[in-house]
């Protein structure tokens, strides 16, 4: 069991000034920031982030729109991180999500669906690694993780 997990306020909600409520949603989850930041994503590196998705039809206009405009990207720390932040985002298709998900109260469609969340803890490694470096994320003391 893995204790963190990577989220990013996708393009569309961050232009809707959803962030600062997503980000209440997740630290009232019991949630902890470790690091976070604001930054624009070039088409080549949300094509890296998306690589595992490059055979999927909606590989280009995916990486199209995370790269659209600004995004937050953070940290989260909490035992059992990655399972504990999926059901709190819900499903992949907002249309799917269960009542009061984020997805469910922040998305627009499947693509523009609000959040990412790793969906392993290996990958949750390597997504914290992208956007991060090791004196970028902190513990609750105040010192690197
Ligand atoms: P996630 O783990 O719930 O984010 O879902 P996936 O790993 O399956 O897909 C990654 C991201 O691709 C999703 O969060 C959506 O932004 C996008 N996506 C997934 N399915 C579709 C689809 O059928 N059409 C489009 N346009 N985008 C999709």
């Amino acid at each position: 069991m893995g204790n963190i997990t990577l989220t990013m306020v996708k393009p569309t909600a961050y232009k809707k000034g959803y962030a600062a409520n997503i980000l209440a949603k997740i630290t009232d989850a019991g949630f902890r920031i470790q690091a976070m930041k604001t930054l624009r994503l070039s088409k080549a590196q949300a094509e890296k982030f998306y690589e595992v998705h490059i055979e999927r039809p909606f590989y280009g206009e995916l990486t199209e729109f995370m790269s659209s405009g600004p995004i937050v990207a953070a940290v989260l720390e909490k035992n059992n991180a990655v399972e504990d932040y999926r059901k709190l985002i819900g499903a992949t298709n907002p249309k799917d999500a269960e009542e009061g998900t984020i997805r469910k109260l922040y998305a627009s469609n499947i693509q523009e669906n609000a959040v990412h969340g790793s969906d392993s803890d290996e990958n949750a490694e390597i997504e914290a690694s992208f956007f991060f470096a090791k004196n970028e994320r902190f513990n609750n003391e105040g010192g690197l993780v």
